[in-house]
């Protein structure tokens, strides 16, 4: 039978590798990702989530939040809210691309 001692170790191990591949997919993620001054981010408000994890990665405050009524006018919800970019603050880092977990953002020509 396994023991607690080696089962912990063959997770360590697969930890490992997971975050090593991850990171490897993120790497190529960012490497085929236009960015730079000649590219600027953009948000699709239908995939946005407002979860904020744009805003945190943003180094140059180029995001902001804006509230918007909830689509159904079944439920009222008053923090309901959409990430929204402000372009002549955007350095076309890719960082906001690479946070999103909705792939809400995407880069496209300034
Ligand atoms: S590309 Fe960079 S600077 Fe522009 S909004 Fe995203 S995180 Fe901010
Ligand atoms: S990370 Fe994506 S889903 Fe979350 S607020 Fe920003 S754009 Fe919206």
């Amino acid at each position: 039978m396994t023991s607690s001692d080696e089962l912990r170790k063959r997770r360590q191990k697969e930890a490992v590798r997971i975050r090593t591949s991850l990171n490897r997919l993120r790497g190529e993620q960012r490497a085929s990702l236009k960015g730079g001054e000649t590219a600027v981010a953009y948000v699709q408000e239908r995939l946005c989530i407002g979860c904020d994890q744009c805003t945190i990665v943003c180094d140059d405050d180029a995001i902001e939040m804006y509230k918007v009524a909830m689509a159904s006018p079944l439920i009222q919800v008053e923090s309901n809210q959409k990430a929204k970019i402000l372009r002549d603050d955007c350095t076309g880092c890719r960082l906001c691309v690479l946070a999103c977990p909705t792939d809400a953002i995407s880069m496209i020509d300034r």
